[in-house]
């Protein structure tokens, strides 16, 4: 067996490769395009593919596919073989610069949220060469963007680009002001905490609700729980041990970072943490991660639920994104400098993200919004639906000393007056770590907690990227006309933080009292569904803001509204048509007959012993029966209500009533089966139940 560092990445066409494999000058023109963005040629082109072809044959690939992440939020491939008749009957493998480039699926299929409607039909697919190709299942896989041939995105990649490109215009702008004429990009990266369940296979099969909707609908909690903590941290058991450590090989194969793994609080729940990388790359490593964490686990017997909240009453997943911006030379801006003017040009950067999560609240919340992630914001065990930040006691006391122009009571009791040479050297926070805020500034990077574990993390990054930038843009407007940039820098930093700092709190996030502050005392916004945030995407000022600095259309934008809309209703209008169909025809049927055998056999008794009351047989049987006489008339309700949610005018209307009728009537439905579960003998239950699930990995 190899050693990691002579498999890692085997799989990859990576910078080794292209080095190796190609002409010097063709390789240096590849490079232009990966680093600056600049065209390439069909003649390069032409000679990559080429090398590509080659390289991956040699390895056993059959077939190439462009690999994009359409609106569905998972990953989408068709698969080409590369092979093209000879004149002799046999065949030859070719694989040109154009199809390198372009591809065009037939993808009349994938959402568009009606944009092909007025565009075209078919959509097109263009390589991405800053993000690696690589081989998967025998096929050449590249990574690609996705769009009409109106040029409109139908993918989560053009935007994320489009953004990061926005952040490096604004970022490279200020950074010019602070007198950096050497940077030439300045990009973001994101190192995202993947939260997963593991299940044995056996029991998943034998759960509808698990196969059709990837959670439970239906279950009573276990006698044990994860009351105990017994779970975070602790030792990995056998069978999962296994499974991590062939999910490694398999990922380190691809490339990709995988760095941490860990027992996370609820029983059957782990993470896996990656190294960060640029967040373009991280995302395409993300939404192949857990593509490789389901095959891995089917391998092992197992399955892998990313479900944001797979069990109720136990916790659920989330993505811990966290994000920094550096420059090309890997200045990291988002960490406290080593002089006072650096700690100047941090806090401006600091202050665009306060800015940034404080006129967009909105925003970052439909980035992270599905009908899984509404269970799990604000269900005591996750970051609430309201929006904040942490910055912990040190960059607090610093804030606060900027803003009333006090003196810093920091290592260095240094007066702050206007102008940014006395602005004070302070180091890096070593409070504890707040673990309940949304957004947490850790040290050199924020970290938001606030995305569901199936998620994909582009939405999340295009949404920052694009408010820090648009943060950065109106200072370097500002900044650029002043005549005293010292003053002028000053007076931002103070307006920034009196005019944010209700998006500031220090407190435990977890909190109602929290809640109340944040919603009735300082305005803070709490949309707790997907159906309350996601009409906001179009809201002015958003919209505004992204077509400003080219992130989207409008048309980009209602569209996306839509396919989020459309998926929030479709998802829960799954689970509501699940659950009636397992009442029916698995749990009301399971309860009768144990409660006609029970019946039986206290008359059974009774024939034999007349003078036994079988006050317990006929206790059980009454509350057995008035749990499914409840089951089969809140089965009606709820098939009432998804007969009404059909009947909506509009996606809006639809998504409304989804949450006000449907959600409700399912709780209402689940309650009798949950209670019925707990009187019910075992063996008449007819799934696994909580505690098979979540114990029952060895
Ligand atoms: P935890 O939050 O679990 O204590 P860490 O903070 O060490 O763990 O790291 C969590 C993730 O943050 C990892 O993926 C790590 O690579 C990433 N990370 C560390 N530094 C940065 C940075 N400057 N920018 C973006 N991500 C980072
Ligand atoms: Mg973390």
């Amino acid at each position: 067996m190899s050693t990691v560092p002579e498999y890692f990445g085997s799989q990859v066409f990576d910078d080794r490769v292209m080095r190796s494999v190609l002409s010097a000058d063709v390789y240096a023109s590849l490079r232009r395009t990966i680093d600056e963005g600049t065209e390439l040629d069909i003649r390069v082109a032409n000679a990559v593919a080429q090398a590509m072809k080659d390289w991956a044959a040699a390895r056993g690939a059959t077939h190439f596919t462009h690999w994009f992440q359409p609106l569905t939020g998972i990953t989408a491939e068709k698969h080409d073989s590369f092979i093209s008749p000879a004149p002799d009957g046999s065949v030859i493998m070719e694989f040109s610069g154009k199809e390198l480039i372009k591809g065009e699926p037939d993808a009349s299929s994938f959402p568009s949220g009606g944009l092909r409607a007025t565009f075209e039909a078919r959509g097109y697919t263009a390589w991405d060469p800053t993000s690696y190709a690589f081989i998967k299942d025998r096929t050449l896989c590249i990574p690609t963007a996705f769009c009409s041939y109106g040029g409109q995105a139908l993918d989560k990649k053009t935007p994320l680009l489009r953004s990061m490109e926005a952040l490096n215009r604004q970022a490279l702008r200020i950074l010019r002001l602070f007198g950096n004429d050497t940077v030439k990009r300045v990009v973001s990266s994101v190192g995202p905490e993947q939260e997963y369940f593991l299940i044995t296979r056996e029991m998943y099969d034998q759960r509808p609700d698990l196969r059709f909707t990837g959670r439970t609908l239906f279950g009573a909690r276990p006698p044990k729980g994860q009351e105990l903590d017994d779970h975070y941290f602790g030792a990995i058991k056998p069978g999962v041990a296994a499974f991590m450590a062939d999910l490694n090989d398999e990922l380190w194969k691809l490339g990709i970072l995988a760095k941490t793994e860990h027992n996370e609080v609820a029983p059957a729940q782990h993470e896996l943490a990656p190294i960060y990388t640029t967040t373009n790359v991280a995302t395409d490593h993300n939404q192949l991660t857990m593509e490789v964490m389901q095959k891995v686990a089917a391998r092992h017997g197992l399955v892998c639920l990313l479900h944001e909240k797979p069990f109720a009453g136990v916790n659920g997943s989330g993505k811990h994104n966290n994000w920094s911006i550096a420059t090309d030379s890997g200045q990291n801006l988002l960490s406290p400098g080593e002089t006072p003017y650096e700690n100047a040009q941090f806090l401006l950067f600091l202050c665009a993200v306060i800015k940034a999560v404080d006129d967009y609240q909105d925003l970052l919340r439909i980035s992270v919004a599905t009908a899984g992630n509404d269970h799990r914001l604000g269900a005591n065990e996750a970051p609430p639906a309201v929006i904040s930040m942490f910055l912990g006691d040190e960059l607090n006391a610093v804030l606060e000393a900027i803003e009333t122009d006090s003196p810093y009571e920091g290592a260095r009791k240094t007066q702050m007056k206007l102008g940014v040479d006395v602005l004070p050297k302070f180091n890096r926070d070593t409070t504890d770590r707040n673990r309940t805020s949304p957004f947490a500034f850790t040290g050199n990077k924020f970290e938001f907690r606030m995305l569901g574990s199936s998620n994909s993390i582009a939405c999340a990054n295009i949404m920052l990227n694009s408010a820090v930038a648009e943060s950065l843009r109106i200072y370097a407007d500002r900044l650029e006309a002043a005549s005293d940039f010292e003053t002028a820098l000053h007076e931002m930093i103070r307006k920034t933080i009196r005019d944010h700092k209700r998006i500031i709190f220090n407190g435990n996030g977890y909190d109602d009292a929290w809640i109340r502050e944040a919603t009735e005392q300082r305005g803070l916004l709490n949309y707790r569904t997907t159906a309350d945030c996601m009409p906001h995407l179009l809201d002015r000022k958003n919209a505004d803001m992204l077509i400003g600095l080219g992130v989207f259309t409008e048309e980009e934008l209602r569209s996306r509204r839509d396919i989020m809309l459309e998926n929030y209703c479709k998802s829960v209008e799954i689970e509501a048509v699940t659950m009636i169909d397992m009442a029916r025809t698995q749990i009301a049927p399971a309860i009768e007959s144990y409660a006609s055998d029970v019946a039986a056999s206290a008359s059974a008794k009774k024939a034999a012993v007349p003078s036994l009351s079988c006050r317990y047989e006929s206790g059980l049987v009454t509350a057995l029966s008035e749990h499914t006489e409840a089951i089969a008339e809140k089965t009606l309700v709820l098939e009432d209500a998804l007969q009404k949610v059909h009947t909506a005018p509009d996606i809006v209307a639809e998504a409304t009533l989804v949450r006000d009728l449907l959600l409700p009537a399912m709780e209402q439905l689940r309650r009798p089966c949950d209670e019925a579960e707990l009187i019910t003998a075992k063996d008449y239950w007819p799934f696994p139940t909580y505690g098979d699930l979540l114990f029952g990995v060895k």
